[in-house]
């Protein structure tokens, strides 16, 4: 049976190196390993599919940002990582197509906590006491929040979630990490055997196997389906 990702609080995290994941706790960055698509429905990759997506600076203060806690980033810069996110996708013939860009204020408590890599400090407020149309009926498909620090992490993406955060100074490419969070959201797991690929953990690899490309395809036809 097919369904859509269960929402559970469980973290699949890039890790900067991956020997650190039993030191904080995590689960190992895992995929939605129950999403697969039966033969009858693969379709033409050949036919471009477009998902939304919206990106978001997390400061603690529009005027005066602390900069130890705050995204550095720039609105530009993260056009221009999204510009990097569809050379990637290109591959899967999969286009992010921005929705929203803005800076959102969140408590600097929050912002320390995700700092020590503590996510759910921010993901449980969101709709909440931080006040976001992310999780509402308007929402993209996709939503990126780009921030200070998240523990040891370059990016993290809550297992089943649709939204993905990312470090100011990951040790790989932005907008390679970027690519990755979006190909945890859109089903797929860690590879370890090839650096060249996407889904190796902290490379600049970007590489989609066939058996991705049809897979991502799958999920993000269901998730657009379920977003209707
Ligand atoms: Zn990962």
């Amino acid at each position: 049976m097919l369904g859509l990702p269960r929402r559970t609080w469980r973290w699949s995290i890039l890790l900067a190196t991956a020997v650190t994941a039993g030191a904080i706790g995590v689960a190992a960055c895992g995929g939605n390993g129950d999403l697969r698509p039966a033969q009858d429905t693969v379709e033409d990759s050949s036919e471009k599919i477009t998902i939304g997506i919206s990106m978001y600076l997390l400061v603690d203060d529009l005027e005066d940002p602390d900069p130890t806690l705050s995204s550095n980033r720039t609105e530009e810069e993260l056009i221009a990582i999204l510009a990097g996110m569809n050379e990637i996708w290109g591959q899967a013939n999969v286009h992010l197509e921005l929705e929203n860009l803005d800076t959102i204020v969140v408590d600097p408590d929050v912002l320390a906590q995700v700092a020590e890599g503590n996510i759910r400090a921010f993901f449980d407020r969101l709709g909440e006491s931080i006040p976001f149309a992310a999780t509402g009926p308007e929402s993209s498909l996709i939503s990126g929040f780009y921030t200070r620090w998240i523990g040891g992490s370059n990016g993290v993406t809550p297992l089943g979630s649709r939204s993905y955060m990312v470090m100011d100074e990951p040790s790989v490419f932005d907008h390679r990490v970027s690519g990755h969070e979006v190909g945890h959201i859109l089903g797929l797991r860690h590879t370890l055997n090839d650096r060249g690929r996407l889904l190796y953990p902290g490379t600049n690899g970007m590489d989609l196997t066939p058996e991705e490309i049809t897979l991502t395809r799958y999920v993000a036809m269901q998730l657009l389906k379920a977003q209707r």
